[in-house]
């Protein structure tokens, strides 16, 4: 059944559909798949359709010749703006310096920002250790951040580039150029003062280049970023927890671990790059915290978050339990199987979340 049958059984009533010019599309079309599945997502193929069924979106990616072709339905506006986005930035991404040539419908093509968009501004900037910079916002509604059960924003990147050429570009074409196309990155909110009116955002600065830690490392007084959210997924109760990630999920882990009670019990790693990235976190009682240090690991265990979790003792079968993970994408499939094979938890059971991605070689012409 196609995505639009789908949406039909459905309340999905946004539909979406893209004709991709991109070198070598079936190969391009597997890189997609992957990239979904290492989020966790389930991706069926029948036919050479392949077809991707969440909560708010169902879409499907196929190949026709030179090209791609995607069609997707989606719950509300907010969802239905986010694939675009994360389709224009996955594909910008495969076809590095060959720009592919996006064909939108109408409908998308005219939707400029999600509905809940609004503006931040810079108040204040802290070092709290040499690589994690927490940001002080000001903006409009932050307290709809406020909440557990979604602990994620995204943040328009180049917000001043995006409005230029929105202003420039009154005459829509059937295709879009990708230059000064959207940059959202996804980010946890660390804190949000309701009576103040602001939302603190911890940021790793990376070593490698990306507009969204470039821009946390300029960030000053004033600044202006693009907000959206909140988004993803909320930590449900359980009464035994394993917590794990690196530093960009650090924020998350140490949101999580201050707002459980205070009788929760388990375990939770975090790997960062050495001692100097330490941080005091509150923690309950029964949580044992760990740290892993990766300049003090061997090359032959470059994933000790890995490690942990192999070396780690769970409460018996049939307890209460929940496992939440933030890491590089490699690795959060290679902790999400472990999990499901290894210690049969249920998807209900974990929620391993692909942060970052490692590097990818472009798809060649
Ligand atoms: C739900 C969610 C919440 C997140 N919360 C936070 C948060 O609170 N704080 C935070 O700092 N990050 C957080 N992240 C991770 C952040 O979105 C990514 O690190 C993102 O890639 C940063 O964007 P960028 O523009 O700097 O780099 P990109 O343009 O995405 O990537 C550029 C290059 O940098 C590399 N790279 C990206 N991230 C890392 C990294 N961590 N280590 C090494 N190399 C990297 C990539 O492999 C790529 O080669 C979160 C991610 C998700 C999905």
């Amino acid at each position: 059944m196609s995505p639009l049958e789908l949406s039909a059984n459905r309340a999905l009533p946004y539909a979406l559909r893209a004709r991709v010019e991109i070198p070598d599309p079936e190969n391009c079309l597997h890189r997609l798949c992957d990239h979904m599945r290492e989020h966790g997502m389930d991706v069926h193929e029948d036919d050479g359709v392949f077809t991707v069924i969440l909560p708010d979106v169902v879409g499907s990616l196929s190949q026709d010749g030179r090209h791609v072709m995607v069609q997707a339905a989606a719950a509300d506006l907010e969802a239905f703006y986010f694939v675009k986005m994360w389709l224009q930035a996955e594909l910008s991404e495969l076809a590095g310096h060959l720009a592919p040539r996006i064909e939108w419908n109408e409908e998308s093509r005219n939707l400029r920002f999600p509905p809940s968009f609004g503006t931040l501004a810079v108040v204040a900037v802290r070092e709290i250790t040499p690589r994690m910079r927490r940001i002080t916002f000001k903006g409009d509604g932050l307290n709809r951040f406020d909440t557990l059960s979604a602990l994620h924003l995204q943040l328009l990147i180049n917000l001043g580039a995006v409005n230029a050429q929105c202003r420039r570009q009154c005459d829509f074409s059937g295709s879009e150029a990708l230059q000064d196309a959207p940059v959202w990155r996804r980010y946890t909110v660390r804190s949000v003062d309701g009576a103040r009116g602001t939302i603190e955002v911890d940021f790793f600065l990376h070593g490698s280049s990306g507009p969204g830690a470039n821009w946390a490392r300029q960030a000053r007084r004033g600044d202006l970023v693009g907000v959206a959210g909140p988004s993803g997924g909320g930590v449900p109760k359980a009464n035994w927890y394993f917590l794990a990630g690196d530093e960009t999920a650090l924020p998350a882990i140490a949101r999580i671990l201050e707002c459980l009670p205070a009788t929760a019990q388990g375990i939770a790693t975090i790997e960062v790059a050495s001692e100097r990235e330490w941080q005091a976190l509150a923690v309950p009682p029964g949580i044992a915290i760990e740290w892993l240090y990766r300049e003090n690991s061997s090359d032959a265990c470059p994933h000790s978050l890995l490690d942990a979790l192999e070396s780690a003792v769970f409460p018996p079968l049939g307890e209460s339990r929940f496992a939440w993970v933030g890491c590089e994408a490699t690795l959060a499939k290679k902790i999400r199987a472990h999990l499901r094979t290894e210690l049969a938890f249920t998807k209900s059971e974990q929620l391993v979340v692909a942060y970052w991605h490692g590097h990818d070689e472009p798809v060649r012409s």
